[in-house]
């Protein structure tokens, strides 16, 4: 049998890990300039804690789970990540330590759907979650660290898509109107749907299949449903985008394949990219009940995570892969036991540094320099007989002699001058 890797599942190669470092950099830039903090919790969880916060009746829970028995304990590797981090909020008393808290977390989850473009049985998320405020001000900077990112990070084209679930008894209402609005159609909805109906018709609005798309087109809208504290939240949310002038759509069919949500709810969806269905780059909403049903204090409680494939699918692809800064040559002997020195003294100045082992003659060498895209070539040759080596610049096409002693400390500084110009690999990183 040929070994491959799982289906729907990526091996990540260093080529591209340039784009992902690029891009993992901003967003813990973008999380720490409003306040969050990084946590990490384990990839295994108590399958449980996904069916009690997730639902029992989400894609994610009834088909999409990789879980598993272990040691006598019921296991599943997570889907996703606000679940864990409202698990060890709750398991670590955050509540009593501190008011607010705000966590940023990246990494892999696992879901087994169906793989395609953009959508895979492991993806990584980045995301954020917000414990302590009940809003809507901090819904609307949660909202503009999304919008204000995915600008920073090049996004072409995005747009975000709001709605709001209500809260307390506003579910239970809605969910009334929408079983008596679907039940006289229910031969015409999708299996999934019939069989869902009575357990959770809201499903039915976030359903992919065709059927129960058209289906949906007139169901009443939860809008409608919504109390007065419900109706004030929203207000303040739509102010306060407004205020931040952030570019949005309300967007009252949007319900999320997740069921802890209560009042806001939002996707960001690229309005550019190729990847049909899943164009959406970022989902999230509030979940102020969720602390409390893992049996925590009533905390309120927001998040978001995105996917990390589908944004660098929608960003340009940028900078050609960064080379190292210096590539030693020796050409003989001597120059070699030189070139192990200079490597260490260049690579303790911050200097990335390569050394040709495989030696040979001075063409073949500078052509490997070329193909690894160095910056600069250092040859090391009969020139050490009087102290010196040659330095060249490989986009300038200018060579120079150094003096061995202090050369080191010149070529870091050369490196550093074209890094502030943006010229040379690391500037490029
Ligand atoms: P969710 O956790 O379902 O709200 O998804 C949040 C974001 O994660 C989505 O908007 C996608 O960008 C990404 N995502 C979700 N599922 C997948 C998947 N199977 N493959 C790739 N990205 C995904």
């Amino acid at each position: 049998m040929e070994l491959r890797a799982v289906r729907g599942m990526n091996d990540i190669l260093p080529d591209e890990m340039v784009r992902w470092h690029r891009l993992e950099a901003a967003f813990r830039h973008q999380a720490e300039l409003h306040g969050y903090a990084e946590v990490r919790t384990p990839l295994l969880e108590h399958t449980a804690l996904f069916t009690r916060s997730i639902g029992e009746t989400t894609d994610v829970v009834e088909k999409e789970m990789y879980s598993f028995e272990r040691h006598g304990d019921a296991l599943t590797v997570r889907p996703e990540g606000t679940a864990s981090a409202a698990r060890a909020y709750v398991e670590h008393q955050m509540h009593a330590k501190e008011p607010i808290s705000r966590w940023y977390y990246l990494g892999p989850m696992f879901r087994g759907e169906r793989p395609a473009k953009g959508r895979y049985r492991q993806f990584y998320q980045a995301g954020c979650e917000l414990y302590g405020d009940p809003g809507p001000l901090c819904d609307a900077e949660m909202i503009d660290l999304i919008s204000g990112f995915f600008k920073a990070i090049g996004i072409p084209g995005f747009k975000v898509h709001i709605n709001t679930l209500g809260s307390g008894g506003t579910r239970e209402r809605y969910r009334d109107a929408l079983l008596a609005y679907f039940t006289p159609m229910r031969d015409k909805l999708s299996e999934d749907s019939q069989r869902r109906l009575e357990k959770n018709p809201l499903r039915v609005l976030d359903s992919k299949s065709a059927a129960d798309r058209e289906a949906s087109l007139g169901a009443p809208a939860l809008i409608d449903f919504i109390d007065d504290a419900d109706r004030e939240h929203w207000k303040g949310l739509l102010g306060a985008l407004d205020t931040l002038g952030v570019d949005y759509a309300v967007d009252p069919t949007l319900v999320r394949g997740l069921d802890y949500y209560t009042r806001t709810l939002f996707e960001v969806r690229s309005t550019t990219s190729d990847l049909g269905s899943q164009n959406t780059l970022c989902g999230g909403g509030r979940y102020d009940t969720m602390i409390e049903q893992l049996g925590g204090q009533k905390v309120p409680a927001i998040g978001f995570a995105m996917g990390m494939e589908r944004l660098l699918a929608s960003i340009p692809e940028g900078a050609k892969k960064a080379g190292p800064d210096a590539y030693l040559v020796p050409l003989t002997p001597k120059g070699a036991e030189r070139g192990l020195i200079l490597g260490r003294e260049l690579r303790a100045l911050g200097v990335v540094t390569e050394l040709d082992g495989r030696g040979g003659k001075l063409k073949a060498m500078m052509s490997r320099a070329e193909k690894r895209a160095a910056r600069f070539a250092v040859l090391l040759g009969d020139e050490l007989d009087r102290g010196v080596v040659s330095l060249k610049d490989l986009a300038a096409r200018q060579q120079e002699e150094l003096a061995i002693e202090g050369a080191a400390r010149i070529i870091a500084d050369r490196v550093q001058s074209q890094r502030d110009a943006g010229l040379s690999a690391e500037g490029a990183r």
